[in-house]
């Protein structure tokens, strides 16, 4: 059987940052990830990631630690891991093609974007529907959108639409916006291109079949139901962590992100989780980069201890 040191599961700054550190102490990681687009390769200007004054594109930021860790001697597979299993002293981490084997594995799958689960999301879903402004906005040049959410990334899907758009409106269930506030500031003062409608939620997508033409809404204060014509929805309300594989293996909290200690170690022994699958708080690129860090450096320790104890 080959017996890998180290598989890493994901494609994000995480996995990379793992990969990177693993390699250089020449664990030669293996790393598998899913066709998913990582969170930063999803977005444009990443402005809060020390070392780039000007600010860098995030899937630029993705691609050059990509590289960086296969200057070192990382291995990347494209493949969704859909299975996990805890072995004697080792695990075995399979894909619809294989199944590999290793004596330690760093978990960095990520969150994956929420859905509302209203009626019309599903079927318009590409269609009008759309979780990635950043990868959609150009698509809606001269039409309505409306984006749903409050958070950070609300105003961040606003703010790449309303460049393209003939008007953009955030519907939110709140009164008030939980971005942050220079976040906020940036979207409000554009009153004239980006509407607002507050404690309002979203109850069903419609279209003619083919694709969006509108949205039904809700006034939570009145429950007056009322619909908003628009040719797209953004959504952005937040993200489910990808940890279904592992549960009942791995513990995980209440919302089912992986849970870890503050050496990024989870429940198992050689299992290490990093990024936004174990982080429902912070949630930064460079959160998740240390996060894979430590991970990657609690591997290297763990090889070595089993090397010193004669069990490698
Ligand atoms: P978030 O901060 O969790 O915000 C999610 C928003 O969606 C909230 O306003 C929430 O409403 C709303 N929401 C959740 N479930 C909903 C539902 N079922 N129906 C309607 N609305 C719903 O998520 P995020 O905006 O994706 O941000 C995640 C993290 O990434 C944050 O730490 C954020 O700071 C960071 N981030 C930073 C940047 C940046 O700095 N450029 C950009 C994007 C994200 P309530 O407010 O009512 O709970």
């Amino acid at each position: 059987m080959d017996l890998l040191d180290v598989i890493i599961i994901g494609g994000g700054i995480a996995a990379n940052t793992a990969a990177l550190y693993t390699a250089r102490a020449n664990l030669k990681p293996l790393v598998l990830h899913g066709p998913e687009l990582d969170q930063l390769s999803l977005t444009t200007t990443v402005e809060n990631f020390p070392g780039f004054p000007e600010g860098i594109q995030g899937p630029e930021l993705t691609t050059n630690s990509r590289k960086q860790a296969e200057k070192f001697g990382a291995k990347y597979i494209e493949g969704l891991v859909d299975s996990f299993e805890v072995k004697d002293n080792y695990f075995e981490v399979g894909t619809k093609n294989k199944k590999y084997n290793a004596r330690c594995v760093i978990i960095c799958t990520g969150a994956s974007a929420r859905k509302l689960g209203i009626p019309g999301e599903d079927q318009y879903f590409g269609k009008g529907v759309s979780t990635c402004a950043v990868c959609d906005a150009a698509l809606y040049g001269g039409k309505d959108v409306v984006v749903v959410g409050g958070g950070d990334s609300a105003m961040e899907e606003s703010l790449a639409l309303y460049k393209f758009a003939k008007k953009v409106t955030i519907i939110h269930r709140k009164d008030t916006f939980r971005a942050s506030k220079i976040m906020q500031d940036r979207v409000l003062k554009l009153k004239d291109k980006i509407n607002v409608v507050w404690d309002t939620s979203v109850t069903q997508v419609i279209g003619d079949g083919k694709f969006v033409t509108g949205v039904k809404v809700k006034n939570l204060k009145d429950n007056k139901e009322s619909e908003i014509k628009c040719d797209g929805m953004f959504l952005a309300i937040g993200h489910i962590p990808n940890t279904k594989i592992f549960e009942g293996k791995i513990k995980l909290d209440e919302h089912g992100y992986i849970i870890t200690d503050k050496r990024s170690k989870t429940n198992l022994e050689g299992v290490y989780a990093a990024g936004d699958v174990q982080d429902p708080i912070f949630k930064q690129a460079i959160t998740s980069a240390g996060s894979g860090c430590q991970a990657a450096i609690e591997a290297e320790r763990r090889i070595e201890n089993l090397k010193a104890k004669g069990e490698y």
